[in-house]
């Protein structure tokens, strides 16, 4: 791992609470990674001594070396959001990386599905640049709430264009009237379109009661290889179920 300068070069708010920025390398200027590795950040903590560390998967193919892109979701009174989130295009920032072992690997012969929630796309974004064209089918099962959380959509359709071998879906899970997309959550599109996992393997990235029920659910087809990267841990049900 190693510690990079950055200055900040483009700040774009994709929705109501996601936003992209774009970080040119100082020193070093370039840095190598592996489609699906995050960097991290040390974040002061309001009212303790001791830093955060944060990390934040890196959203951009890995052929580009002279700058990242990361995706953020804003997370109210959260300090690593809050601090990424405050950063003015001009700034400069320090972060470690890349470090991670949910990485593509080399299945020539398996098809991919990837399955996200939220910005848990970011690391699977960079998976889809490295790995398309790709000898086998790639899936992506991408769940996000709302109309109004949307973004991306115009380039996964693109590169569907491009790459006939991939499918991207994207569900809402709470859309509004009238909404002619696919609705519920990625679990209902496991049930409803996964039928044999004989020649697959999954990633799978978000919460972890999505990552838990997507294990089970891929599981109880059969046995394939699934990577995951769990972003934060869910609250337990408060209802007691
Ligand atoms: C390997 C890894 C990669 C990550 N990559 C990204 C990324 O690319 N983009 C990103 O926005 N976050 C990412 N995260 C989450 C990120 O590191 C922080 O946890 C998040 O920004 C919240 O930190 P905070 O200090 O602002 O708030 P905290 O006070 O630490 O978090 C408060 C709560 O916010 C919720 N939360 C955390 N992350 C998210 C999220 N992404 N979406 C919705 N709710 C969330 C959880 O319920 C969490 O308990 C990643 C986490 C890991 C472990």
């Amino acid at each position: 791992m190693n510690t990079y300068t950055a200055r900040v070069s483009r700040a774009t708010d994709l929705t109501h609470d996601v936003r992209l920025i774009q970080l040119d390398l100082l020193a070093p200027p370039a840095i190598e990674f592996e489609p699906g590795q995050f960097v991290s950040f040390s974040v002061d903590q309001p009212g303790l001594p001791h830093r955060l560390t944060r990390p934040y998967s890196i959203v951009s193919p890995p052929a580009r070396t002279d700058a990242i892109e990361l995706l953020l979701n804003r997370v109210p009174g959260g300090p690593g959001s809050g601090f990424l989130f405050s950063l003015d295009v001009g700034d400069e920032v320090t972060f470690r990386g890349p470090a991670g072992t949910f990485v593509l690997r080399d299945y020539a012969d398996r098809r991919l599905l990837f399955v996200a929630t939220g910005t848990g796309i970011a690391p699977i974004r960079s998976m889809l640049a490295a790995r398309l064209p790709s000898p086998t089918p790639v899936t992506l099962y991408w769940g996000l709430r709302s109309e109004r959380d949307l973004y991306f959509q115009d380039e996964l359709a693109a590169l569907a264009a491009r790459h006939p071998e991939f499918t991207p879906v994207i569900t809402l899970s709470q859309p509004a009237d009238p909404w002619d997309g696919t609705r519920g959550r990625v679990q209902r599109l496991i049930e409803e379109q996964v039928t044999n996992v004989d020649d697959l393997a999954v990633y799978v990235c978000g919460g972890s009661a999505m990552i838990a029920s997507v294990v089970a659910l891929i599981r109880a087809i059969g046995v394939c290889p699934i990577h995951r990267e769990q972003y934060y841990k869910d609250p337990p049900p408060q209802d007691g179920r």
